[in-house]
């Protein structure tokens, strides 16, 4: 870094992405992307006239992509925000909601902390309780804003919405973000939750049960006093956060229905089947809800597991941090992928 870069910036540790490999030599299981191709929808909406377009700029409401949402939650268009991934979705709420402090898990999702170090928000990191759930009584009354990943990362667990119900009454004078990434894959989503507080805000992506990771697309939802204030911050920063192609692509995927519960479905049937053969192996697996699992070997370590798949062409993911450096995170690829995986963790077992 330069000798002039903000001390502030100078203090900060960025987020660690997963490894994109470019060469496609890999199993690629470690940052929970669709082993699917997007609806085929999307490839009709990007279509050769609409390429020519991108001369000119995109819409800063992108209104058909805002109205496809409001159609498939219920909400009203003033109750959706879009952003450039979800991860510039919870950048604009962490800047807009910081005032004073932000409480999460201490293993949750790793941009949390790194957001609050950016805006200068103090962070109150709670640890999970020892079977790795959240325990909501954490959360309740808390004095400043709340962000809870539900389904959790890198766990896989979710909360109950009555759970989530009781924290969101509990602080009425804050705002309580519920990160949905992984929602569609088996937890109960907060949106029916919207009608009765306004103080709730729920994030959810395009990149994981719709198969648009590489699109960059999340959406939130909320009371449009809430959307107002991201939409602020948009408007202060990038008019247009989304490019013309994403929009496109993003209102084909979230109008194709079908596909996206055939796709959802695919991937619970695998990972019901996963579960069982690492359970059959010896293999601690806690109990997903989400399109990865949670795991630890029983005889090596996590980051010997983790090597010995790399070297076998498999990529998961592994962190070297004190409670879960047993573990690793696999995501759910494919029926073909994941029985590769489980035939090389039996190798690697005998
Ligand atoms: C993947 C993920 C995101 C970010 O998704 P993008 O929309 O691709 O930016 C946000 N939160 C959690 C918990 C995630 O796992």
């Amino acid at each position: 870094m330069s000798r002039y870069l903000r001390a502030s910036l100078q203090a900060l540790d960025p987020y660690v992405p997963g490894e994109q490999p470019q060469d496609q030599q890999y199993i690629k299981l470690n940052t929970n992307e669709s082993p699917y191709p997007p609806s085929p929808r999307v490839l009709e909406a990007v279509s050769t006239p609409e390429v020519e377009k991108l001369r000119l700029y995109s819409d800063p409401e992108a209104r058909i992509l805002v109205s496809a949402i409001a159609k498939r939650y219920g909400v009203g268009v003033d109750q959706v925000f879009v952003g450039n991934g979800s991860d510039e979705v919870l950048a604009f709420a962490f800047q807009a909601y910081g005032g004073g402090k932000v409480r999460f898990p201490a293993l949750s999702y790793g941009f949390y902390p790194v957001f609050a170090r950016l805006y200068g928000v103090s962070a109150e990191e709670i640890p999970l309780k020892e079977d790795f759930s959240i325990d909501p009584a954490d959360y309740l009354d808390c004095g400043g804003t709340v962000v809870l990943a539900n389904p959790n990362a890198p766990t896989g667990l979710a909360l109950s919405r009555a759970e989530l119900e009781e924290i969101i009454a509990s602080n009425p004078d804050q705002v309580v973000l519920v990160d949905e990434a992984y929602v569609d894959f088996g937890g109960e989503s907060c949106v029916p939750l919207l009608e009765k507080y306004g103080n709730l805000l729920v994030v959810q992506t395009f990149s994981k049960s719709r198969a648009l990771a590489g699109a960059r697309l999340g959406f939130a939802l909320g009371s449009p006093e809430l959307i107002a204030d991201l939409n602020r911050i948009k408007f202060s920063f990038n008019p247009y956060n989304l490019n013309r192609l994403t929009i496109l692509a993003g209102t084909a995927a979230m109008e194709d229905e079908d596909y996206f519960q055939s796709c959802v479905q695919r991937i619970q049937a695998t990972r019901s089947r996963v579960t069982e053969a690492l359970r059959k192996l010896g293999f601690t697996v806690l109990d997903s809800q989400t399109n990865f699992v949670f795991t630890k070997p029983p005889a090596m370590s996590g980051r010997a597991y983790y090597q010995a798949l790399r070297q076998r062409g498999i990529l998961v993911r592994h962190w070297d941090r004190p409670l879960i450096a047993g573990w690793v995170r696999v995501t759910i690829g494919s029926e073909t992928e994941m029985g590769r995986f489980i035939a090389v963790t039996e190798e690697l077992q005998s």
